[in-house]
């Protein structure tokens, strides 16, 4: 057994409610964190801090739980510059895009893959993300899915089931029959690898039918629904989500006030993860989270890092993004990019800093995570502890 306490930290957010100031962020000054193997054994006034091992001392700089990425796309193969320059300079964006990268993952090595996982994941933890999920949703057939999940497997344990995330180019004149083969062979293919069943649910996807008939078979196999609702028009995704009790929607960014209403009746058992990225990387509308809050509804912030919509893996940025472009408050923000993700993949042992929880923390260059928002584009991660190890 290995103790280490990371002592003089000017302000610690434990998301703990009960402790600290008494705010939803749990927010402790001049606090010490002892941290034992892989979770956290203590959390108070560093004054109280026990002795342990080794000392880290963190200069009066804020601490925060690592992000918790709760939606990614990150095996695939190739990137889509020539469609982002070209949406930038005036076309519009189609989900069609996608097929660009389900072509060059096809042609992909396993290594190949697995290599531009690796890339994007040692990315994201040196800003601070220490828990994500990811998807399959490039390759498109039985062998490809499969394989995309088994290597998202060996690096989380969040893995997402996404033959549905459009329509494979193999099927194009047999939408009903690319259906049958994601809620047949390739579910049963791909479940052994999977905790999670998603579907695109969107015009030039697949509509309500279909992605209550993926979702239902999805979880019959015991995978647990979440859903991509909402983010190009009004749609049945947010409403089908509240319905089969998923534990997201994600996107959430055309909404009408019953889908907001439904939400919020639902905080407890399904969360909306707003993915700005996608907004700012596509220049759309951006979602509305102050109605979402307002109504009661569980926010939760993700990257959506993807070739194609949303190429960032940053969570500091989205938390800029909400707090400026949405309206988040800074703790609201910070609060979603940690527990809201958490909540968002039913976790309780990440996205805080309580006794029991993993040692998974982020120490940044400072005063406090307001400068998130405050530093947009600044790499104020300056250390991350994953499971009680130094990892950046
Ligand atoms: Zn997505």
């Amino acid at each position: 057994m290995t103790t280490t306490v990371i002592t003089h930290i000017g302000s610690l957010v434990t998301n703990d409610p009960a402790v600290g100031d008494g705010s939803p962020l749990g927010l402790i000054r001049d606090a010490a964190v002892v941290i034992e193997d892989d979770k956290i054994a203590w959390v108070g006034p560093a004054g109280k801090a026990p002795a342990a091992d080794e000392t880290y001392d963190a200069q009066d700089r804020a601490v925060i739980p690592g992000f918790v990425d709760s939606h990614s796309h990150l095996v695939f193969a190739g990137d889509r510059t020539a469609e982002f320059n070209a949406r930038m300079s005036g076309r519009g964006y189609s989900a069609g895009g996608i097929r660009t990268t389900v072509a060059a993952t096809r042609a992909a090595t396993d290594a190949e893959l697995e290599a531009n996982l690796l890339r994007h994941l040692h990315e994201a933890r040196r800003q601070g993300t220490t828990t994500f999920e990811t998807k399959s949703g490039y390759g498109l057939t039985v062998a490809d899915e499969a394989r995309a999940l088994r290597i998202a497997a060996a690096h989380t344990e969040e893995v997402t089931y996404l033959g549905a995330h459009i329509v494979s180019p193999d099927y194009a004149d047999d939408p009903a029959g690319y259906v049958d083969l994601v809620t047949g062979d390739m579910l049963a293919a791909c479940a052994p690898y999977a905790r999670w069943v998603d579907v695109f649910c969107e015009k030039g996807a697949f509509d309500g039918d279909q992605a209550r008939a993926i979702l239902t078979a999805g979880a019959a196999a015991g995978l647990i629904p979440r859903i991509h609702a909402n983010q190009l028009g009004h749609g049945p995704g947010v409403q089908l989500a509240v319905e089969l009790e998923a534990a997201s929607a994600d996107h959430c960014t055309h909404l009408t006030d019953a889908d907001v209403d439904a939400l919020g009746q639902a905080a407890a058992t399904t969360v909306a993860t707003l993915l700005p990225g996608a907004e700012f990387s596509t220049r759309a509308q951006w979602p509305d989270a102050r109605r979402l809050i307002g109504a009661g509804a569980t926010v939760a912030l993700s990257t959506d890092c993807n070739p194609g919509s949303s190429y960032t893996s940053s969570m500091p940025f989205c938390i800029a993004l909400a707090v400026r472009d949405m309206r988040m408050t800074p703790d609201e923000a910070l609060w979603s990019a940690t527990a809201g993700g958490a909540r968002a993949l039913r976790r309780t042992d990440v996205g805080t800093l309580t006794p029991g929880a993993r040692a998974d923390l982020a120490l940044l260059d400072a005063p406090s995570h307001v400068h998130l928002a405050y530093r947009p584009g600044v790499p104020l991660v300056s250390a991350v502890w994953q499971r009680g190890v130094r990892a950046h």
